[in-house]
């Protein structure tokens, strides 16, 4: 929805070669096509607070004020990446944050629940995601541990603070044959970075995929 014809555009392209594209370190490279597109249009910088300005396309999370942050570039791809959005897909997030991850989204989905439990945030997100014209992203305030019954079930469902276990209202939520990306792990130790599949039976899956570091999924 964004264009690329913008002063950040030339690091935003260096940004998905270098941190996204193409392995770094010992994280492995993000392939999918549709999800690399989607890195290169949406406009990180105008997520970030202008004194981050400069570092918008560096490879780190940033602050985003209230204690919270805005993920890192690659782990915004690869948990994308993860779970498999189509064009026909309902998504669920949990942890706006700034709306990064939920433009991102915006652009490969048909449509894009999010819930933030800080009601500034919330608002912020919902009216930056207004101004850059996605029209198929819809923002609350709330506690997203509960998911949101009201438009389930989801596809796939995305958490992006950590819990210390698996939400059953989200499990509940998600499709059969759908997936669930997150964070899972102790307040401020570093997390496990889970996928959930859902099998047609009810039942789920579950792949531990790598180590992240993530603020936690705090209750209402
Ligand atoms: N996806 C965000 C990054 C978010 S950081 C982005 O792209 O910028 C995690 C966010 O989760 C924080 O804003 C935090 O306030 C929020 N959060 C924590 N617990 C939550 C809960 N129970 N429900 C909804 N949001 C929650």
């Amino acid at each position: 929805m964004t264009s690329g014809d913008d002063p950040f555009s030339k690091a935003r392209q260096r940004m998905v070669d270098d941190q996204i594209a193409s392995p770094f370190d010992s994280r492995p490279a993000v392939t999918d096509a549709r999800v690399i597109e989607a890195m290169r249009m949406v406009q990180r910088h105008r997520f970030v607070d202008e004194r981050y300005l400069d570092l918008a396309y560096s490879d780190r999370p940033l602050p985003i004020g209230h204690g919270q942050t805005i993920s890192q570039p690659y782990i915004v791809a690869f948990m994308t990446e993860l779970l498999e959005v189509s064009p026909d897909h309902i998504v669920l997030e949990i942890g706006t944050g700034s709306g990064y991850q939920a433009a991102i989204l915006g652009e490969l989905a048909k449509h894009v629940y999010t819930i933030e439990i800080l009601e500034p945030l919330a608002k912020q997100a919902e009216s930056k995601l207004e101004e850059l014209g996605y029209e198929n992203i819809t923002v609350k305030a709330g506690d997203g541990y509960l998911g949101w019954p009201e438009h389930a079930p989801f596809d796939s469902i995305i958490v992006t603070a950590a819990p210390d276990h698996v939400p059953q209202p989200l499990i509940d939520q998600l499709k059969p044959g759908g997936r669930m990306v997150l964070p899972v792990g102790p307040v401020w130790s570093t997390q496990k970075l889970t996928l959930v599949t859902k099998k047609d039976d009810g039942t789920v899956d579950k792949e531990v995929v790598m180590a992240v570091g993530f603020v936690p999924l705090v209750r209402e």
